[in-house]
Order: structure tokens, then C-alpha cells, then sequence
């Protein structure tokens, strides 16, 4: 059997990603260009016999035999995306075209990993996967959120015209071990600012909502979306409970034990003000249901950052 390819598999949820499939006895290739992954996620599958890495931009070509593709690459905490916005576009428009062309070839199914910024700052609560959602298509996010909406047009049209077999699932803010302590995005933040005794940094008046879903819930829902043989997508994957972000940091002043501060800074431009996965899709097509509460997920990946924080 051929390999499944994961781009990004040596960031935070591609290195999570590879790990179960390795589990589930399948050989993997992780495409990497280590933009925002880190050697020490993929350290432990050096070693492993069904192992490949392959440090490669997902936006020059691939070519070779693939028996599943998971499109991970792209960076996706806002500050790292919009270091470089073009190369971001590049990343997801150019890579969704070489994945697709690459399981064109060989008859591969491929995922997209695609988010629920594709819904923007949206006017329709919870989000649905028939909204069409409320994008700047001119602003900072732009870089990701069109390019994450041009990949799934990509997505759809070798389907309806290539008759490839597509997946995309549009992931909501997810969390766990193995983010970056410098990613940027606002569990790690905090986390790593409450260990370090320094001010978490809420921007704005901290009452915009996310929902956090735990990475091992998502892997789940990732891994069903493939498996199964009737759902193209696209299909919320997220946990539907919301908190604002305020309420985040004081659950994680709570579970660390830390008398950090609150330090207020201005909201990014189209920071988006709500957001929570309406997931009854993936309930009736996957089975799936996230089944790690926010204060447990917080736990382990407090104790994952004072492990590498130390
Ligand atoms: P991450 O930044 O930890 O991982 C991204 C990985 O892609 C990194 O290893 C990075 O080096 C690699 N990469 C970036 N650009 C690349 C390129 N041009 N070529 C090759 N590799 C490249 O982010 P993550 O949280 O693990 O997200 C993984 C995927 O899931 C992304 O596509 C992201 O958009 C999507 N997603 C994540 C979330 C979330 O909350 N974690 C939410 C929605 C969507
Ligand atoms: N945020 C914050 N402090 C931080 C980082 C982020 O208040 O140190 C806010 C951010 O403005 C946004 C929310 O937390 O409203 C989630 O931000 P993140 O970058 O994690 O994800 P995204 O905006 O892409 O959902």
C-alpha cells in the first residue's frame, strides 16, 4: 500500500495527525517546510520503520505515489500567517492545486483542512455549513481566509470535474501539546504568560467568543471524515461550547495557580466578535461528538507547556 502524505505534518495538529495514523499501522510521508513546525513534534517518529519526512514547500509540485493526502501546510495563528501574506496565499492556493493534481494522478481521496474562517466575522450564529460567511476580502486575514475559500473552491471543482475524491472539514480553534510557545494564538499565549508570571494580553474588551476543541477530539473527527465513503463536506469540526476570551484567561489563571495580571491591548482589524460550530453534520455523517471538556484539554496542555517551558 502507498503512503498517506501530510502536509504540515510537523506542525501542532499534523504531528498529532501522523502519530495516529502510524498508530493505525499506515505509512506516512510528513511534507514540511518547518515555516512554524517544530523538530521536537516529529522527534519520536524518526526512528519509525513506516516514517518518511520530506522538507518541502507545498507550493513547489509533488510527485510520488500516494494512497491518501491530508493538506495541513499553512501556518495558522493570524500573527504567523500575516508575516508573509502572499507566500500564505501561495501556501494554500498553489498547495491545494499540487495535492489535488497529486491524487488526481493516483486515485488518492484528500482531505482539506479547512476553517471556520472561512465564515469571517460572521452574521449568522452558530455557523452552519451552508453559510457563506462575511469575509474582508482586503484585509490583514485575507491572505487566509480567501486563500482557506479559494482552496476549497479547488477542492470542489477537481471533484466535479476531475472526479476526484475530495474531504474538506472546516476546523474550529483547536488546542492541545505540541503549539508553539511563540505561536501567537490566544491558548498558548496565555498559558505560556500565565507560567511566566506575566500579563495575559486580551485584546479588545476580551467579549468576543471562540470555542476550543481539544486536538485529540479533532484527530478523531479527521481520521472519520476519510474513513467514511458517503460525506465530501464540508463539515464543522469544533466543540461547540463557547467562551469568551476573558473567560478563557480566567480559566487559565484558575488551573495554573498563577496571579498573572490582565494587560488590555487593541483588537486586530476583523477580529472576529462570535464564533461556534453548529456540528450537527459531523454528529449525523461521522458519529462524531468532541468528548474532552475545556478544563480538561486546558489541564493537559498546561502541563505540556510546563514541561517544555522548564
Ligand atoms: P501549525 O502552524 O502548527 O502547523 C502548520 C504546519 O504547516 C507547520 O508545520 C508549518 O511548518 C507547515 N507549513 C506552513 N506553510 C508551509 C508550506 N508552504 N509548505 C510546507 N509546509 C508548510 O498550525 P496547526 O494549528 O497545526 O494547523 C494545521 C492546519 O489546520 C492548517 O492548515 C490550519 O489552517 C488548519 N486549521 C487549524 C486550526 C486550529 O485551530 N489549530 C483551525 C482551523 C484550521
Ligand atoms: N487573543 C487575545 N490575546 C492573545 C491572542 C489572541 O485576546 O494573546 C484573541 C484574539 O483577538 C481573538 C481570540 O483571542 O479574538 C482568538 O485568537 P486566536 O489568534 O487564537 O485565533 P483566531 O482569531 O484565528 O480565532
Amino acid at each position: 500500500m502507498n503512503p498517506i502524505l501530510v502536509t504540515g505534518g510537523a506542525g501542532f495538529l499534523g504531528s498529532h495527525l501522523c502519530d495516529r495514523l502510524l498508530a493505525d499501522g499506515h505509512a506516512v510521508v510528513c511534507l514540511d517546510s518547518f515555516l512554524t513546525g517544530q523538530e521536537a513534534n516529529i522527534e519520536a517518529m524518526h526512528t519509525h520503520p513506516r516514517f518518511a519526512l520530506l522538507r518541502q514547500d507545498v507550493a513547489q509540485p509533488v510527485a510520488f505515489p500516494v494512497h491518501q493526502i491530508f493538506n495541513l501546510a499553512c501556518a495558522a495563528s493570524p500573527p504567523q500567517y500575516q508575516r508573509d501574506p502572499i507566500h500564505t496565499t501561495q501556501t494554500l492556493v498553489l498547495g491545494a492545486m499540487n495535492v489535488l493534481e497529486l491524487a488526481q494522478r493516483h486515485g488518492a481521496r484528500v482531505l482539506q483542512a479547512s476553517t471556520s474562517e472561512v465564515y469571517g466575522n460572521p452574521l449568522v450564529h452558530p455557523q452552519h455549513e451552508g453559510y457563506w460567511g462575511h469575509v474582508n476580502p482586503i484585509g490583514p486575514r485575507a491572505c487566509y481566509d480567501e486563500g482557506k475559500r479559494c482552496a476549497e473552491t479547488l477542492f470542489f471543482d477537481y471533484q466535479r470535474h476531475r472526479g476526484v475524491d475530495v474531504r474538506v472539514v472546516r476546523i474550529f480553534n483547536t488546542y492541545g501539546p505540541r503549539m508553539r510557545p511563540d505561536d501567537g494564538r490566544v491558548v498558548s499565549n496565555f498559558i505560556v504568560q500565565a507560567l511566566r508570571g506575566e500579563p495575559l494580553t486580551l485584546y479588545g474588551d476580551g467579549l468576543q467568543t471562540r470555542s476550543f476543541c481539544y486536538v485529540d477530539d479533532l484527530i478523531e473527527g479527521m481520521v472519520r471524515m476519510v474513513r467514511q465513503d458517503h460525506e465530501a463536506g464540508p463539515v464543522n469540526l469544533g466543540n461547540p461550547g463557547e467562551f469568551t476570551i476573558r473567560e478563557l484567561a480566567e480559566w487559565v489563571l484558575r488551573l495554573t495557580g498563577s496571579r498573572s495580571a490582565l494587560a488590555w491591548r487593541p483588537l486586530p482589524a476583523d477580529d472576529p466578535t462570535q464564533r461556534r460550530p453548529d456540528i450537527a453534520k459531523a454528529q449525523s455523517a461521522l458519529d462524531w461528538t468532541p468528548q474532552v471538556s475545556l478544563e480538561d484539554g486546558l489541564k493537559e496542555t498546561i502541563a505540556y507547556f510546563r514541561r517544555v517551558l522548564r
